[in-house]
């Protein structure tokens, strides 16, 4: 018997605090060690990385799929088509999200709106494993004494499922939730040693300009970021960082887009707040003019301009001024942000007549106003590639720890899944993980892509909106739980990926810091 099922010789490993030339051996799906020198004769099966850099794989931990009751409406992947994506760009583990299922009332309420959305899951073959938030868009009882119907529910999701984090809106029509409601929701999760996700932006605001806008006969792609201006992000951002404090909740701020909402961040944290944040890579490369189509600036045959192309641009937060891309940057790099997400969510667009389509917006009698776009674009596949070429290789990140910090490790602590996922420890973390192509290699590999390309990307999804980007280096191997699944653009038949239990978050203990001991909850006057 072979001490190892597979070792990798000749690579530079590299986690989230080191990078070091060494050799893994993986048995049982395991990492089994680390070390200068593995001989070859212990292992079943060799890879040679021939000097590339080896990181965990990558975690994306904000990702939309097809589920059962349609919040954003049909969209074009199932959880397998996701997976199968994310594999191919070198991500090994998704989280994302189960509905809140309203029908449902009691103690299991939100547990079982969870079993469904797995029950759905089951029956696919799945390349890597997942997890699942929970979206809440509605408490069950709105007051005060509501706040301990949802601890009990969270109680109860967490012991079924091992979900330790919810997402709650504060914009979107049906969706957004009151202060006064999450406030409700921030007792709960910070209770139950949660992670409260947050979509930030002002949707009172949204919600006339959107009107005001439709008055003036403004409706194109365009104007759906002119609805939508960094102020209301930075204004919500700043109300709910109040909730937090008003209620000593650890929060994390999802798709984190503008320049005014870093602000408050950066300042709540140096205060010593627990604040998290994530942004997304179409923040940091994409920019409004994208979505431009209709100013004559078509990005398709200029004879014949399709006057709705900057649909595929559309999501929310908008996508904004090129100049907001430098603080992304700068952000991801200095900590402000702690993780980057895809937000991927695929909507089909050369395909017209799918529900799934960005061109149900013209379904009806609909004329492809902005207000009916499906927001969202896709991006499980392109993550980590665009964050090596223009993060890691371009130096607007300092280096590959934080590289790996900010796409696998942080991701796993930050949602309970450290370290069985986002490191490579010996004996402790799953072998997940991607040999890139070597960098400055003298040689060339012909499987080695030079731009992006839809094809490239095994979703279901018609269109990428990083089309015809330049990369510098794509995974050359991707490993999951110890078998190879993608190498050198093909998928093996090793998928094996399944349902994730989750731990509370060891990032988001509460610190204890009242406005007042009074607010304390369960504080009796002596
Ligand atoms: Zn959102
Ligand atoms: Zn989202």
């Amino acid at each position: 018997m072979s001490l190892y099922d597979l070792i990798i010789k000749n690579g530079i490993v590299c986690t989230a605090s080191d990078v070091f030339p060494a050799c893994i051996g993986i048995k049982d799906g395991k990492i089994s060690s680390i070390a200068g020198n593995l001989e070859d004769h212990l292992a079943l099966e060799i890879i040679d990385a021939e000097g590339a850099l080896i990181t965990p794989g990558g975690i994306d931990a904000h990702v939309h799929v097809d589920e059962r009751l349609k919040l954003l409406g049909e969209v074009a992947d199932t959880m397998g088509d996701a997976t199968r994506s994310a594999v191919a760009g070198g991500t090994t583990t998704l989280v994302a999200f189960a509905t809140q299922d309203t029908s449902l009332t009691g103690p299991k309420a939100l547990s079982d709106s969870v079993k469904l959305t797995i029950e759905d899951y089951v029956s696919q073959k799945l390349y890597c494993d997942y997890a699942l938030h929970l979206i809440l868009f509605s408490v069950e009882k709105s007051s005060v004494t509501g706040k301990n119907i949802l601890d009990v529910q969270l109680q109860n999701v967490y012991q079924d499922y091992g979900v330790t984090s919810v997402k709650v809106f504060m914009t979107y029509p049906g969706l957004q939730l009151s202060d006064y409601d999450i406030l409700t929701v921030m007792y709960a999760t910070r209770k139950n040693g949660f992670t409260t996700m947050i979509h930030a932006e002002n949707g009172d605001v949204i919600k006339w300009l959107i009107e005001d806008l439709e008055n003036k006969g403004l409706v194109q792609p365009y104007h759906h970021g002119v609805s939508r201006p960094t102020i209301l992000e930075g204004e919500a951002t700043n109300r709910a960082i109040t909730l937090a404090q008003t209620m000593d909740t650890p929060i994390l701020f999802v798709h984190v887009s503008a320049p005014e909402a870093v602000d408050v961040i950066r300042r709540g944290q140096t205060r010593g707040m627990k604040i998290f944040a994530e942004t997304c890579p179409q923040y940091a490369l994409l920019s409004e003019e994208d979505t431009r189509c209709h100013h004559g600036v078509s990005q398709g045959n200029e004879e014949d301009p399709d006057q709705f192309i900057g649909a595929k641009d559309i999501c929310s937060p908008p996508l904004r001024k090129a100049a907001c891309q430098d603080t992304i940057w700068n952000a991801m790099d200095n900590g402000t942000f702690t993780i980057v997400g895809s937000d991927h969510c695929p909507y089909l667009y050369y395909d017209k007549l799918s529900n799934a389509s960005k061109h149900r917006a013209f379904s009806d009698t609909k004329n492809g106003e902005f207000r009916y776009i499906p927001n969202g674009m896709p991006g499980v596949g392109t993550r980590l590639p665009l964050l090596y070429s223009y993060g890691l290789l371009q130096r607007r990140l300092s280096n590959v720890t934080k590289f790996v910090e900010v796409n696998c490790t942080n991701p796993a602590k930050l949602y309970g899944l450290y370290p069985q996922k986002g490191s490579l420890l010996p004996g402790v973390s799953d072998a997940d993980l991607v040999i890139w192509y070597p960098d400055n290699a003298k040689k060339s590999f012909a499987s080695k892509p030079k731009v992006i390309s839809n094809k490239l990307l095994n979703h279901k999804c018609d269109y990428t909106p990083f089309e015809g980007f330049e990369i510098s280096n794509w995974p050359r191997y991707t490993v999951v739980k110890g078998k190879i699944v993608y190498q050198e653009g093909k998928f093996l038949d090793n998928a094996t990926g399944t349902y994730l239990k989750r731990m509370p978050s060891e990032m988001c203990a509460p610190r204890d810091r009242w406005p007042y001991p009074e607010l304390r909850p369960g504080y009796v006057p002596s």
